[in-house]
């Protein structure tokens, strides 16, 4: 990688880290973002996005190019390699790679965002890539007119099902409750549906097969009753956990490890600033994560001016 100094660091190229790139680099910031996959994050792997100010619909692949797009005519280098560690390096932050490549910046933008928790139980990891999946608009295309499963009763659950029914025979989301946490529109869209169906109150012990996905068993939590599912894939949507990992004490972590840092995206390391799904925050969306990386870029630009550099 590089020998130059940065002026910004962005890790993470999803919209917290494009928001972020598009600010600082049409305030002329020398700025890099790192990114450890594709760019777009989570969003990329969103079929349609109906919630994003300005697109009354508009599928996740191409807001992500766009961004992307949006950033690069402002300058902006994206490098792709997962960060391992940041480290303080006198005035500077020395950014490394699992390549052991490294990269010095005077600020550092943390926009790593979050990743799928997995379910843990048996036949999870035996079949992962092979009828389990964590991303209905990656693997949904291999279940066309087959039944499936859909684990979770929160926003990405319920949003993933509707997409699914375009493409599968039927969908049945099993949820451990009796009620959806998702938003109400999402719900008032899943109960009409008849693609999709509800196992209520129900767990699910294992996911059995032979070389793919064959059938989920799945308990009842208030009977106990056992049920045999047959499913060709099982997808899990049962929340999201930060990327703050490669932090090692860098920065403040809240109980659940996101980083602890406020609407001003100040973290507890002068010259580290945190944006989108990483962060403490109430409301984890691509219109909070951009706003995130616009507040974040600004602070950093601040930083940089008060200290003359
Ligand atoms: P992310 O999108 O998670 O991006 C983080 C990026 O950082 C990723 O590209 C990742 O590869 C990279 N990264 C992680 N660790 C490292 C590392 N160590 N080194 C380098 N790079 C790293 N929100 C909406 O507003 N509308 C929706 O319709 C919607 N649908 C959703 C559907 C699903 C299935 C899910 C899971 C989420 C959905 N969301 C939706 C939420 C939204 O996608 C997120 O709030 C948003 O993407 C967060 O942006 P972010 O930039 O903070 O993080
Ligand atoms: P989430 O809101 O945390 O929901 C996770 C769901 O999985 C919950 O229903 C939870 O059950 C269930 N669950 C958790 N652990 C489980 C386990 N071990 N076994 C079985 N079920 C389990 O996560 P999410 O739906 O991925 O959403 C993440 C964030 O992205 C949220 O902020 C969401 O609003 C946002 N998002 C937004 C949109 C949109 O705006 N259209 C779409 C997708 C996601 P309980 O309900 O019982 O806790």
């Amino acid at each position: 990688m590089s020998e130059a100094i940065y002026d910004v660091a962005i890790i993470g190229g999803g919209p917290a880290g494009m928001s972020a790139a598009i600010y600082t680099g049409r305030a002329h910031l020398q700025t890099c973002m790192l990114e450890g996959l594709s760019t777009g994050g989570q969003m990329f792997n969103t079929a349609t996005i109906e919630n994003y100010p300005g697109f009354a619909r508009i599928d996740g692949p191409d807001l992500s190019q766009k961004m992307e797009t949006q950033a690069k005519e402002w300058g902006v280098e994206i490098q792709f390699g997962q960060v391992t560690e940041i480290q303080r390096a006198g005035e500077l932050f020395q950014v490394t790679t699992s390549d052991k490549e490294t990269v010095l910046a005077r600020t550092i933008i943390l926009a790593t965002g979050s990743t799928p928790k997995k379910l843990e139980v048996p036949g999870e990891a035996e079949f992962a890539g092979k009828g389990v999946s964590y991303c209905a608009t990656c693997d949904g295309a291999f279940f066309r007119e087959k039944d499936v499963a859909v684990v979770g009763g929160g926003d990405s659950a319920v949003e993933e099902s509707l997409y699914l029914t375009r493409l599968v025979n039927q969908v049945t989301i099993i949820h451990r409750r009796d009620r959806l946490r998702a938003t109400k529109h999402l719900q008032e869209r899943a109960f009409t549906d008849p693609r999709i169906e509800f196992l209520w109150d129900s767990e699910v012990e294992a996911i059995e097969g032979e070389g793919t996905v064959k059938q989920l068993r799945v308990k009842n939590k208030k009977t106990d009753g056992v049920t045999i599912l047959p499913v060709a894939g099982v997808f899990i949507y049962v929340g999201m956990r930060p990327n703050t990992e490669f932090l090692k004490g860098l920065v403040q972590l809240d109980a659940w490890g996101y980083v602890e840092a406020g609407e001003d995206t100040l973290t507890s390391m002068p010259g580290v600033f945190a944006a989108g799904d990483i962060r403490s925050k109430g409301l984890r969306q691509i219109v909070t994560a951009v706003a995130d990386g616009a507040v974040a870029a600004m602070a950093a630009e601040r930083y940089l001016g008060k200290r003359g550099l």
